[in-house]
């Protein structure tokens, strides 16, 4: 398609990743973020190998890889050292992939850098209010300050879970976590190549994760989290940090040289989630993607890989299409399976990890150890964990 102008709403994994892929196509683009310098939110997350083919294809795959942390397990016990009830090896596709736990500063940097590099224009302080077509199917960009900007081709919005820009759907989910990045600690039990969690039924949980290293931080970093029920939270400030690290302890008495860490309880970030799926991710002049198009809990840990996918495929869209209306229909086509099937099963193994019954994890805790065992149950979690079912790679050109 002709070189066209696009408004990109928003500067996450998915802004930056898509500004940079319409940009390298010769569109003009520039970026609105609503803080006055853009900042990447939270602690660390999981690059699967869905993210990692649209980095390796943005040329910052390497770059991701040395400043992350290979994650060639994810384990999950029902206590300190009971039960196994989460067990993914990705060794069991028997091809050389793995996750990568990498803190969000680096994955932010990386991509802003190279947002920068391009001559990207980011504007900041902008807190985008809505959206609303002008003459000839354009869209023009409304700020909380009254302003306005446009006419674009083209709004893409990546605002997030809860995007303005979006038709509120969906719901808030009960669980959400405290998250905090800690120093890693050699010799203190952690598995320096695993997602490691700790369960109490599935009220309580906490976990562990590598992230490498970060642009504040020159030692390793440790993605440390402990879920929590949104409603609970005031009660968890209340009762002061000593006796929450008292409970952590409890389940998982390693976390002591984590927990020695935290001082402040405003070291740690309450992220609440959401689970919703729009229903008409496109319209005239206007796409939602990443979180905006699809959110949910991040027990499967695909949010900013399926993030990046859009990304892809909405520069494919454009790449192969006539107009943008065609484009965005493409797009949509391109990454609706995909989308729905994760959407699906995060819906179904949430509360399975996360939820206030006893049940489930009784079960759970009791079956999972000697089926994912079983062949091709190994394989089968594997591709599941790494965002491949549903085979979106091949799909998108990226296989
Ligand atoms: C605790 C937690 C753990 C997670 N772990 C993983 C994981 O391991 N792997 C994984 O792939 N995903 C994980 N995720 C999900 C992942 O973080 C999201 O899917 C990903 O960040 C989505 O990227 P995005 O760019 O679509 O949205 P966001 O990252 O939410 O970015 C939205 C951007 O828009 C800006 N913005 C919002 N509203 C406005 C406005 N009105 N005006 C202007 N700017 C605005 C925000 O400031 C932000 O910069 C996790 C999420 C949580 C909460």
């Amino acid at each position: 398609m002709r070189p066209i102008d696009i408004a990109v709403a928003g500067c996450g994994p998915c802004g930056l990743a898509t500004a940079l892929l319409l940009a390298r196509d010769g569109h003009r683009v520039t970026i609105f973020e609503r803080f006055d310098a853009a900042q990447p939110v939270g602690s660390g997350l999981m690059l699967q190998p869905t993210g990692l083919a649209v980095l390796d294809r943005l040329g910052l795959g390497d770059a991701a890889r040395a400043k992350g942390a290979a994650i060639e397990r994810l384990i999950g016990r029902a206590g300190a050292n009971g039960p196994v009830v989460l067990d993914v090896r990705y060794a069991a596709m028997r091809r050389p992939v793995s996750g990568i736990g990498i803190h969000r500063a680096s994955l932010f940097g990386l991509l802003h850098d190279a947002v920068l590099e391009a001559r990207i224009v980011i504007e900041t302080g902008r807190q985008v209010v809505g959206s609303a077509l002008v003459a000839d199917g354009k869209r023009r960009l409304d700020f909380a300050d009254g302003t306005s900007v446009g006419p674009f081709d083209l709004v893409v919005d990546t605002l997030g879970a809860r995007s303005v820009l979006a038709a509120p759907t969906g719901r808030d989910l009960p669980y959400g976590a405290l998250w905090a990045s800690l120093d890693w600690v050699d010799g203190a039990g952690f598995d320096g190549a695993a997602l490691e969690q700790r369960y109490r039924a599935a009220r309580q949980m906490t976990g562990v994760m590598p992230i490498g290293t970060s642009p504040n931080h020159t030692m390793p970093q440790a993605a440390f989290f402990w879920s929590l029920r949104a409603n609970a939270l005031d009660a968890w400030r209340n009762r002061g940090l000593a006796a929450w690290a008292d409970e952590v302890r409890t389940l998982w008495p390693i976390c002591d040289v984590l927990l020695d860490q935290i001082g402040d309880s405003d070291q740690l970030t309450f992220a609440r989630y959401a689970h919703r799926t729009l229903s008409r991710p496109a319209s005239t002049g206007l796409i939602h993607m990443g979180d905006a198009w699809h959110s949910t809990s991040p027990q499967l840990g695909q949010g900013a890989n399926m993030a990046l996918l859009d990304a892809w495929a909405l520069a494919q869209g454009l790449r192969s299409s006539g107009s943008v209306g065609e484009a965005l229909a493409w797009t949509v086509h391109l990454r609706s399976d995909h989308i729905n099937l994760y959407q699906n099963l995060s819906y179904w193994l949430t509360p399975v990890y996360q939820s206030d019954g006893n049940v489930v994890p009784f079960l759970r805790d009791r079956l999972v150890a000697p089926l994912s065992k079983i062949p091709p149950i190994p394989h089968v979690l594997a591709m599941l964990v790494s965002g491949l079912v549903g085979a979106p790679l091949g799909r998108l050109d990226l296989a």
